[in-house]
């Protein structure tokens, strides 16, 4: 190393941090990185691939239309700016610096290699063909270099289902104890991450012959999930009503009388017996809807326009308080719901929604007589399946090419092609609104959140081209002077090339000798297309020794693998079965690009109340055991020979794990220790002077004498009390420190949990929530059928891509910055979000103010700039921009909202909010902001001609359906059967979780199986979540995410019986299956391969949950049925609608 050389260009934060000061910087002159082959950019486990990258089409300019300036500005003009204009008082560009003289002459070097191969079509999906060799990364000022190969699809595999598996196991669910939380009785859990109780029997493990490795893959599986705790947790913010009020009440308006459902009488209790079915009325043809003729009532959307208007969803008519809809936006139609009896259809007996809703002390009284029957007709009320449909077919057939901006992505329900022409992908960053209020007054007036929520390591479909690497050489990236933003398409160059003016802070920036370009008379540089940077919305940069701790290139990371030996784990087959899975899952360590081997060293840990090391060096002939017994100052026993090469230690290591099992078979040591367990990890790796993962598999409240000694805390009888937020806070903050340490390391941890009581995941959480690690938990875990759900989790979170020591900064355009943050990882002040490691499916979402007024010309710029260090251990900076659009006017904001996304964001701001307030404050406190989105658009953007109805706008028509599913989740309102732990962990994974993965897990996708069509490969298409909807002779999936269930009617006919479950008859469907069986029928395969293409669409492996009608279990499966009217006291979807109407009407008069 030698000392730096070139004037610093600034910490890469733009503000001082410690860590990253005074670095040092190498000669970096093609020298190889420490840890990086030469290799490392190839497309990973294949050839030296070809990186061109087709030319856009001509004419095509991803920065179209912004900034509005399109010419080059002028000397003069760029003395007007003044205050910002630093880069005007530097000397102009000396030697090295082509003359600023027009005309497209390319300097030397600069043509060598372009990723934009002409000739080709669109910008996305690369030639396979006429591969070219890459460049080394090491060659400075090469535009373009490779693709980093960032996903690892091609090696993540799952397991299959055990052959042929038919278990005929005992159905212990009668005898089950609700609530008790004593390992002989287990409490009837089994929503989604709490388990069915185990099936007595005994259990063995014979190792890897148990599951059938590595079958076939799915696709590639959406982000993950994982812990969340608070970084600070703002109060919920008052919101203020607009007072002012409409102009007129529709004559005809009366308040709806209480027979409609919204009067104030209470729920009876709910008995879970199926509502009666729907009364075969007259189809409604929309008699009194006031929008526009439709047929469907309950979907009266007509088709988007096509994409002339790109991301234009249709809305209400325009004609409200602002007059006439501009004439770019045609009318569109509107749900509109009126209370006044004739609409709707006439109903059953219903239970009548409660006056103080939810959570009130009526809820959920005593019932009283039937009510008046007269009800919403649940067909003619918005439906999610509906408009999933609709998006499928309007937007699924379309790329979506993103070079326009503030364009509304397809749902993301939809499967669609993503071409990046200068905007991030949505699967990498997606909004509430993409056409933001230009004040924030406005901003206020709407209530509605502006969030994006940020998956900055996504993994792309196989067709779409992964974020190309860009070496900007020894300077390191191009940024700007003062606000540190990263070169981008949004840069304006000026002066013939000379210089840059920032897209974020206006600031102008002398642009670096090597870097510069001549200008084309449009005023883009001519290596437009040669530059990811210049003209892609997501790359990465390979970062200096500045970006670098310490000064100095990071070592390859490492994964410590800590087991838990105490007698639960050894007796229930656990430690055998890791160890057995350990052997050949090392083989799948995360690799770059096309190396040979992973560089990730490993390490080995077993614990009960102490420590156990193991020396597995390469050049011992077995390996060596040092117990550490004092874990009140945890140390590392050994340092050579603790974290090794898997390929130089095979020998060693296979036989360690063979001896694992058998040194602890006879163990009685019930205690476990926890805090030293992460200590110890953290220790190995500081001494090993690298970041890394470590794997903790634990059983148990860890109460023996310890630091982070914990107690059993678990008080049901909290639960509605001011209280209750004490349930998810950790008992004491010795794990938040230690959190705090392991970040700085940059040590992450994940952490399986396989308990039979309470073992206090709101603590046990905290190290790997605020790490960026994940949590897995399997509940009264039984090898036979929680194995493969295990090992498919454990052999995923092994393989995938995972990012260490990051650091995400977002950066935003004058007017409107980053002020909240919600996710696993930790921060140290106020910009900066810092995770240990941070893998493919984690998400952060971010929110943003105003702190000025933004133009509509100029619109809105996001910068997300995530710096990491790769599996091979090099330091990279990804880049993510997204330029959205601003408006002057509500409806244009409501007509470029994402619901999903704004779900996203609301969920994860409640399940914040109950760390510090009372969950039903939260809960109302919901209600009351959507209550008020809803009343705005109802005021400013809607007829006035309508005020008796309840009309929602387009993009927003789902927003009280899934607002009700959050509401009535089990964070928010528990039913009697859901732990303290369940929720706690349940409240961590949402706070990860991408749009996606919200969407399926608040509003589940139930499928009739026996609709499906046997010989295609589609799934059959989903059916509202409604008891009502399922009919007795049909059998169901439904999945969200964390379970799958299948329902079976107990009319469905014989032979469908006999050739899913193999057995004869609907009485000897085993639910304690935990697989479907093997059968050679058309329908079986089928079942199978719809149950295999849902597991490949999810981060973790689903548990499977058979359930018969009537049955016990079926009060679990009712649980996810979320139209209906949950156990908890949840209301039902036409009940909420009734509800949010009320609470607008109060809002609005
Ligand atoms: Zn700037």
């Amino acid at each position: 190393m030698s000392v730096n050389q070139q004037a610093h260009t600034g910490p890469p934060y733009g503000q001082p941090q410690p860590g990253y000061q005074g670095f040092q910087q190498p000669a970096y002159g093609g020298q190889s990185l420490p840890g990086a082959p030469q290799s490392q950019y190839g497309a990973y486990n294949g050839p030296v691939p070809g990186y061109q990258q087709p030319v856009p089409p001509q004419g095509y300019f991803p920065s179209l239309g912004f900034p509005s300036k399109g010419s080059p500005v002028s000397l003069n003009s760029d003395t007007s700016l003044a205050p910002n204009f630093i880069g005007s008082l530097r000397a102009p560009p000396t030697s090295g610096a082509p003359p600023p003289a027009s005309g497209a002459s390319h300097p030397s070097g600069h043509v060598a290699y372009s990723q934009f191969e002409h000739g080709d079509v669109q910008n996305g999906i690369p030639a396979s063909a006429a591969p070219m060799q890459r460049p080394p990364a090491s060659q400075p000022f090469l535009p373009g270099s490779a693709p980093t190969p960032v996903s690892q699809i091609s090696t993540f595999q799952q397991y299959g289902p055990p052959p042929g598996s038919v278990q005929q196991l005992r159905n212990h669910m009668a005898g089950m104890t609700i609530g008790s939380t004593a390992a002989s009785a287990p409490p009837p859990a089994g929503l989604g991450y709490a388990s069915v109780p185990p099936v007595s029997g005994s259990v063995s493990a014979t190792g890897s012959g148990l599951y059938t490795p590595y079958s076939a893959s799915q696709g590639p599986p959406p982000p993950s999930v994982s812990q969340a705790l608070p970084v600070a947790q703002p109060p919920f913010p008052g919101q203020t009503i607009p007072t002012q009020r409409l102009p007129a009440q529709v004559p005809g308006f009366t308040p709806p009388p209480p027979s409609t459902g919204v009067g104030p009488s209470s729920y009876p209790p709910t008995t879970g017996a199926p509502r009666p079915p729907a009364m075969p009325g007259p189809p409604l043809p929309g008699q009194t809807l006031a929008g526009p003729p439709s047929s469907q009532p309950n979907h009266v959307s007509s088709p988007p326009p096509p994409s002339t208007m790109a991301g234009l969803h249709p809305g209400p008519p325009m004609s409200g308080l602002h007059g006439p809809p501009p004439p770019t936006h045609p009318p569109q139609p509107g749900y509109q719901m009126q209370q006044n009896g004739s609409f709707g259809q006439m109903r059953g007996p219903q239970p009548n929604y409660g006056g103080a809703y939810p959570g009130a002390p009526n809820y959920g009284s005593p019932p009283g007589p039937p009510p008046p029957p007269k009800r919403l007709d649940p067909d003619s009320i918005p439906s999610p399946i509906q408009v999933i449909e609709d998006d499928r077919n309007n937007r699924g057939s379309e790329p979506f090419v993103t070079g326009v901006r503030g364009q509304v992505p397809p749902l993301v329900t939809t499967n669609f092609l993503v071409k990046d022409q200068g905007n991030a992908s949505p699967r990498y960053i997606r909004c509430t609104s993409y056409n933001i209020p230009c004040t924030s007054d406005m901003a206020k007036q709407s209530q509605v959140p502006l969030a994006a929520v940020i998956k900055p390591l996504a993994t792309l479909p196989p067709e779409e081209t992964l974020p190309y690497l860009v070496d900007h050489g020894e300077s390191g990236p191009v940024r700007c002077n003062r606000c540190k933003a990263y070169m981008c398409p949004f840069m304006q160059f000026i002066e013939g090339g000379r210089r840059f003016q920032c897209c974020f802070c206006s600031c102008v920036t002398e642009v670096p000798p090597h870097y510069f370009q001549h200008l084309d008379h449009t005023g883009k540089r001519v290596d437009f297309y040669d530059r990811p940077e210049l003209s892609l919305g997501s790359y990465e940069f390979l970062a200096t020794v500045d970006y670098c701790k310490n000064n100095k290139f990071p070592s390859p990371p490492a994964f410590i693998f800590m087991i838990d030996v105490s007698y639960n784990a050894v007796k229930s087959g656990l430690v055998r079965l890791i160890c057995e899975e350990l052997k050949s899952l090392l083989d799948y360590l995360p690799r770059e690009g096309n190396m040979e081997e992973s560089a990730i060293r490993v390490g080995f840990v077993t614990y009960n109340k102490v420590l156990h090391f193991y020396n597995v060096k390469s050049s011992l002939a077995q390996p060596q055991m040092m117990v550490v017994s004092d874990v009140a100052d945890m140390f590392v026993p050994l340092l050579d020979g603790f974290l090794v090469n898997v390929n130089e230690s095979r020998t060693v290591i296979a036989s360690l794990l063979d001896q694992i099992p058998e040194m602890f078979a006879d163990t009685r040591e019930t205690e476990t220790v926890f805090a030293p367990v992460i200590q110890a990890g953290l220790e190995a790796l500081k001494a090993a002077e690298c970041a890394g993962k470590l794997f903790i598999f634990h059983t148990s409240l860890p109460v023996a004498e310890a630091p982070g000694k914990l107690k059993n805390r678990d008080d049901r009888k909290l639960i509605n009390t001011d209280k209750e937020k004490t349930l998810f806070q950790p008992q004491t903050s010795f794990y938040n420190n230690l959190a705090k340490d392991c970040v700085a390391q940059g040590c992450c941890v994940d952490l399986f949990l396989f308990p039979n009581q309470y073992l206090d995941v709101a603590t046990l959480g905290v190290v790997p929530y605020q790490t960026g690690g994940s949590i897995y938990k399997y509940a009264y875990f039984q090898l036979e059928t929680d194995q493969y759900r295990f090992l498919n989790d454990l052999r995923r979170d092994v393989q995938k891509e995972v990012g260490f020591d990051a650091v995400m900064r977002v950066r935003t355009s004058t007017g409107i910055r980053a002020t909240d943050f919600f996710g696993a990882f930790y921060m140290s002040n106020t910009t900066d979000v810092e995770m240990a490691g941070l893998d493919c499916d984690k998400t952060i979402t971010v929110e943003f103010k105003h702190d000025d007024k933004l133009s509509e010309d100029s619109g809105a710029l996001l910068q997300c700039a995530l710096l990491y260090t790769s599996c091979a251990g090099q330091r990279r900076l990804r880049i993510h921009n997204l330029s959205l659009n601003c408006c002057t006017q509500l409806a244009d904001l409501y007509r470029n909202c994402e619901t999903d996304t704004l779900i996203n964001y609301l969920a994860k701001y409640a399940y914040r909010g109950v760390l510090s307030s009372p969950v039903k404050t939260v809960r109302d406190a919901l209600i009351n902001q959507c209550a008020q989105i809803l009343a705005c658009y109802r005021k400013n953007c809607a007829s006035p001609s309508s005020a008796g109805q309840l009309i929602l706008p387009e993009c927003m028509k789902l927003l009280p359906v899934y607002l009700n599913c959050v509401l009535k989740s089990d964070v928010l309102q528990p039913g009697p059967e859901v732990t303290t732990d369940d929720r706690a962990y349940i409240r961590q994974l949402v706070t990860s979780m991408d749009v996606a993965e919200t969407n399926v897990f608040f509003y589940p996708r139930l499928l009739p199986l026996t609709k499906a069509d046997v010989d295609s490969d589609s799934l059959p298409a989903a059916i509202r979540n409604s008891e009502e909807r399922l009919s007795k002779g049909d059998i169901y999936l439904l999945e969200n995410g964390l379970n799958i269930f299948v329902w079976v009617g107990v009319n469905v006919q014989q032979s469908l019986i006999q050739n899913l479950f193999g057995v004869s008859s609907f009485s000897q469907i085993s639910n304690a299956l935990s697989t479907l069986p093997v059968l050679e029928n058309p329908f079986s395969k089928k079942v199978r391969s719809v149950v295999d293409m849902l597991q490949g669409q999810r981060s973790r492996y689903m548990k499977l949950i058979i359930v018969k009608q009537e049955d016990k279990l079926e009060m679990l499966f009712r649980h996810f049925l979320v139209e209906d009217k949950s156990l908890s006291g949840g209301a039902s979807y036409v009940d909420f609608l009734c509800h949010m109407h009320k609470e607008i009407r109060q809002l609005l008069s």
